[in-house]
Order: C-alpha cells, then sequence, then structure tokens
C-alpha cells in the first residue's frame, strides 16, 4: 500500500530518517488523548501485568478484557494460580484461544510459588526464566510492572519505527538498537504505552494516517512510497484463518471439556464434518500438549 498524500515535514530529514527527539516530544504530547482504557494498564499487581501480556500474545485487545477480569478475579495472585489444578486453569481461560498460553501461565505460577517466594521478579533475566515469557513479554512486563528502562518491540511497535522512524524496511536487529535509541530516559513505561496506543489504534495494519496525530512527525507519511511495515522486524505476519482450523476444533473440544469428562461419541458434535483421521490427530495433538487426558475412550481437561 502507498502513502496516499504528503504534508509538510517539520521533524523528518532529508536521508528520510525522522528526528527521534522531536518525534518522542511529539509522542509525549499527545500520549494522553490515545491512551486506552484497559483494565491492565497501571495496574498495581505486577501479576496483573504479566497474566494480561500473556493473553495478549497473539490475541486482539478487545478479546482480552472480559477473559482478563474472569482470571484475575479467579486467580488474583500467582499462588491462587499454582495452587490450583491445570484444568480450573484452562477452565479460567475460556473465550481465549491458543490453550498452550494457559499451561505455560500455570507452570510460570508455580515457578513463581516454589522459586520467587509468590512474587514476580523486577528484572529482565528472571523474568525470562519463567515458562511461556519470552523477550517481549519480559521487557513488557519490567517496564510496564516495574518501570524499568527497557523499550518493548512488538507488532505495533515494529510498524511505528519501520513507517514513522525510518520510512523502510528494518532487520530483527535494526529493530531493537532503534526502539533503543528512541527510548526516553525518563517515563519509559508511559513512552512505551503510547507507543503501543499508537501503532494499535492509527499504525495498524491498514493505517489511519488522515486521524493520526503523529502524521506531521511519520516519515513515510512525509516522504510516501511502499509500506515498509510487512515484512519488518517484530511484525507479525497474518494469522492464518481461525474458521475450519485446527484451532478452531480444539477450542471446541476443550470448551465441551469444561463440563466434564466426554467420551470420543460424546465428543462428534466437536467434530461435525471432520473426517475421522483429522479428529484422531486433533485429539492427539491435545493430548500431547497436556492439555487433555485420556483414559480408554474418555478425554478429560489434565489436571496438572
Ligand atoms: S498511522 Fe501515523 S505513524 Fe503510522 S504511518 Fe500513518 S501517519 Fe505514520
Amino acid at each position: 500500500m502507498s502513502s496516499p498524500r504528503r504534508v509538510d515535514a517539520p521533524t523528518v530529514t532529508t536521508s528520510g530518517r525522522n528526528d527521534f527527539t522531536a518525534f518522542r516530544r511529539e509522542l509525549r504530547r499527545v500520549a494522553p488523548q490515545i491512551t486506552r482504557a484497559l483494565p491492565w494498564i497501571n495496574h498495581e499487581s505486577p501479576w496483573a501485568v504479566l497474566v494480561s501480556e500473556v493473553m495478549l500474545q497473539q490475541t486482539q485487545t478487545a478479546r482480552v478484557v472480559e477473559p482478563w477480569s474472569r482470571f484475575m478475579e479467579r486467580f488474583p495472585t500467582p499462588r491462587s494460580c499454582a495452587d490450583a489444578s491445570l484444568a480450573d486453569v484452562l477452565t479460567a481461560w475460556r473465550g481465549l484461544g491458543y490453550h498452550r498460553r494457559a499451561k505455560a501461565l500455570h507452570e510460570a505460577a508455580r515457578v513463581l510459588r516454589d522459586e520467587f517466594n509468590g512474587v514476580v521478579p523486577t528484572d529482565v533475566a528472571a523474568l525470562r526464566r519463567l515458562p511461556g515469557v519470552g523477550e517481549y513479554t519480559a521487557n513488557a512486563v519490567a517496564s510496564f510492572a516495574f518501570g524499568q528502562p527497557v523499550a518493548v518491540l512488538d507488532t505495533n511497535v515494529g510498524r511505528v519505527i519501520a513507517r514513522a522512524l525510518v520510512n523502510r524496511r528494518v532487520r530483527p536487529s535494526e529493530a531493537k538498537s532503534l526502539a533503543a535509541e528512541l527510548r526516553p530516559r525518563t517515563n519509559v513505561a508511559a513512552f512505551n504505552q503510547a507507543m503501543l496506543d499508537l501503532g494499535a489504534q492509527f499504525c495498524r495494519a491498514t493505517p489511519r494516517c488522515a486521524q493520526c496525530p503523529l502524521e506531521r512527525h511519520c516519515a513515510w507519511r512525509q516522504r510516501g512510497g511502499d509500506d515498509p511495515a510487512p515484512l519488518s522486524a517484530g511484525v507479525s505476519r497474518p494469522q492464518p484463518r481461525f474458521e475450519g482450523s485446527n484451532r478452531q476444533l480444539r477450542g471446541r473440544v476443550l470448551n465441551a471439556l469444561r463440563d466434564g469428562p466426554h467420551s470420543r461419541r460424546q465428543l462428534t458434535p466437536s467434530f461435525a464434518g471432520v473426517t475421522a483421521p483429522r479428529r484422531d490427530e486433533v485429539l492427539a495433538s491435545l493430548v500431547r500438549d497436556g492439555l487433555v487426558t485420556r483414559r480408554a475412550q474418555t478425554y478429560s481437561l489434565a489436571r496438572e
């Protein structure tokens, strides 16, 4: 996609690279106008922040709000989650896909209980020891829960960097160093949040440049050309179709099992129109991933 029009450019240099200082200043100025009202933002509990970041992996923000609230009500601390069975955690995960994240979060809660005295650690290296916590999630928790001076680089931030800052495709190592260069010295968490808010609301896969408050400070908007965001580091590829996917079938089975154990025959409605070999593969994958147990022909949510 090409940028549709050009406007005066107060911050973009002749090299095409943005003036980072001016961009940073302008983003901070508009931050209060673009802040999203999400229940985990500025939450006092680091556990609440960690849960939100795990749920937000590969899932749209709007779909996370309700399950996050329900999950936090059921498991307000790492210890409460660690002491529960995996089946209870999978039940509380209702409404979200990618159930291996629920299992990893349950394991992370047990690591927090057993090795960190039930407390979420403050630094990135310790956070990376938790199951299901990769580089982005560790940085996000360190920043948003503890105000650590680290940049966060997700798909939203990756698009903003490629488009607004340098107007070209960026490699992974470049994206990291550009994000670190852009990071302010103070109030890093608020700045990181503003970058996420900008990416999520304006600098989307299909950008809303005409409404964007950073339009006059955006390198791509100023200079035009092909969209540099696709294939840039940190920018996710389009998700495979959910409808008709094995992911959908796995979700249906787990939904059914939340009501209690089911025989293969009782699970038949979850597999309407699906061949027997594919059904067997879906069931086997759930057992393999440790989400479901099988005894003879009966399937149940895994307890451990
Ligand atoms: S949405 Fe804003 S930051 Fe993104 S490309 Fe358009 S003008 Fe630039």
